[in-house]
């Protein structure tokens, strides 16, 4: 998947924004990009399958919350110690397409959401 520049930055801070999003009109403000730009790359952003766009109603205009698909895990400190594939017997048969995936793994999965309590 290709980005461009804009496209990295308007990701980066919708994601940085968590499940509260950011509204697409404050794109202006906080990034200085125009309002016609900041709605294009929302509408890639979301087209690539990386975002919502949901319409709100703010200060009696309509505008849209941008919100991530992927969620930011913070991992704390010392926790990635115990993160199961540094233990698994899978490990050198591991990846992204291959029948054992860190995207379909129920072990990461876990203890990714136990990180989270
Ligand atoms: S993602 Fe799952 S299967 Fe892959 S190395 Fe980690 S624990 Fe093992």
């Amino acid at each position: 998947m290709q980005f461009s520049e804009i496209e990295k930055r308007v990701y980066t801070l919708i994601v940085k924004s968590g499940s509260k999003g950011v509204l697409q009109r404050e794109l202006t403000t906080l990034l200085g990009i125009d309002s016609r730009k900041g709605s294009r790359v929302a509408k890639s952003l979301e087209k690539k399958g990386l975002i919502i766009r949901k319409p709100v109603l703010y200060k009696g205009r309509w505008t849209y919350q941008l919100i991530a698909k992927k969620k930011v895990v913070a991992i704390p400190k010392g926790a990635i110690y115990d993160c199961p594939c540094f233990l698994c017997k899978f490990i050198d048969k591991c990846a992204p397409g291959l029948e054992r995936s860190p995207t379909k793994c129920n072990m990461l999965t876990e203890w990714l959401l136990s990180l989270d309590d």
